[in-house]
């Protein structure tokens, strides 16, 4: 988030713009993020943020985004009530998700299978080589990177807090309360196993559990049973059987894969799931709180912010996301947060 933001600073024109990371770049939530770009959300303020992304993720294309599609799956008559409400609010902004038979997708359980939805748009992406693609081009746009350096430690006249789930901390130093906590969320990665390119990331509706191809490998991921509050970036290994037998009841060639690699980072939460963006003190900006759907989101916010920081008026509407909202109680809880 940070570097997209110096990104559209500087492209925009503003000078001495610092980008600062108190570890190095990518070390946060984005290197452990599954990359999932989609425009399938169940609120319009959550729809809008990655569709005014997806452009941005376009023009980098392959191998940096795969636009793959994004697979909804439903297995009982509520679920995929659910699913196509929420595909009709995002054909009303003009979102292309449809209904579509999922036996398009090879090697795909589909016997349980009521009804699905695929945006043909959404897709997959590297987060932290994208990062460093962002990166590099601010850098040859003049903006200046300090690793291993404290943004609070730095003298200037706007500062940006996107520190994921470290906001908080940063912005207690100017006497600002953010509501986000860090919520520990867990990625497993198979074996390698033979896999189609446009394997789209296939979800399923009811459980969240979902997965992705990443090379030759699968990542999958599903909301845990009980929210695991805190800084503890730790892998829950009990739940690594049934998350495993998920993935083989619905995807056949996975069938003699086992789990390789597991990994934990962190959500930064906020109390309706959407983020905080735009000045909330003198001089101060927030671009944080992104709950698990930040990275896909990265463009536009990164676009948005840096028109509003240097006195323009975001293309992008940024009411729906600002810190007040929590005061006057106007939140609108997303609920598909996976
Ligand atoms: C397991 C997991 C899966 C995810 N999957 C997806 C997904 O599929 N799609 C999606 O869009 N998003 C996903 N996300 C969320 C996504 O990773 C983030 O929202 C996104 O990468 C934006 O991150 P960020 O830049 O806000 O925070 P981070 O990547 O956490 O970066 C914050 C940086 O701030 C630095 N920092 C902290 N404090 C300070 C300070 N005081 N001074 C200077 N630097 C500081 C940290 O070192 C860190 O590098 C996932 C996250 C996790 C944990």
């Amino acid at each position: 988030m940070g570097a997209s933001i110096a990104f559209q600073l500087a492209s925009l024109g503003a000078r001495d713009v610092v980008l600062a990371d108190r570890r190095g770049i990518a070390a946060g939530a984005t290197s452990k993020a599954m990359g999932g770009v989609r425009q399938q959300f169940s609120t319009a303020a959550e729809v809008r943020l990655a569709q005014a992304s997806i452009r941005f993720f376009e023009e980098l294309g392959s191998p940096l985004f795969e636009q793959v599609g994004y697979l909804f799956l439903a297995t009982t008559e509520a679920g995929l009530a659910e699913l196509e409400e929420r595909r009709e609010l995002q054909a009303e902004l003009g979102v292309p998700a449809e209904r579509v038979d999922p036996s398009f997708v090879d090697g795909l359980r589909t016997d349980d299978v009521l009804g699905a939805v695929n945006c043909a748009t959404d897709g997959v992406a590297d987060p932290p080589a994208v990062t460093r693609e962002l990166v590099r081009r601010a850098l040859k746009l003049g903006i200046e990177v300090r690793e291993g350096t404290d943004a609070a430690t730095i003298d200037a006249d706007v500062l940006v807090i996107a520190c994921g789930p470290w906001s908080a901390e940063l912005a207690a130093t100017r006497g600002v309360e953010l509501p986000i906590r860090p919520l520990c969320r867990q990625l497993l990665e198979t074996s390698e196993l033979g896999l189609p390119d446009d394997l789209p990331m296939v979800l399923e509706a009811e459980t969240g559990f979902h997965f992705r191809r990443r090379g030759d490998r699968l990542v999958l991921a599903m909301t845990d049973p009980e929210p695991r509050w805190g800084f503890d970036e730790v892998v829950d290994e009990s739940l690594i059987p049934d998350r495993l037998e998920r993935l083989q009841h619905r995807y056949g060639p996975a069938a003699e894969t086992r789990i390789e690699r597991s990994w934990a980072g962190l959500y930064d939460m906020t109390p309706d799931a959407h983020p905080i963006l735009g000045e909330v003190a003198d001089g101060v900006y927030a671009a944080c709180g992104f709950s698990g759907h930040g990275f896909m989101q990265s463009p536009a916010v990164g676009r948005a912010l840096a028109e509003e920081i240097l006195g323009e008026t975001p293309g992008l509407d940024l009411s729906p996301y600002r810190l007040e909202r929590f005061e006057s109680c106007a939140s609108f809880p997303e609920e598909l947060v996976l």
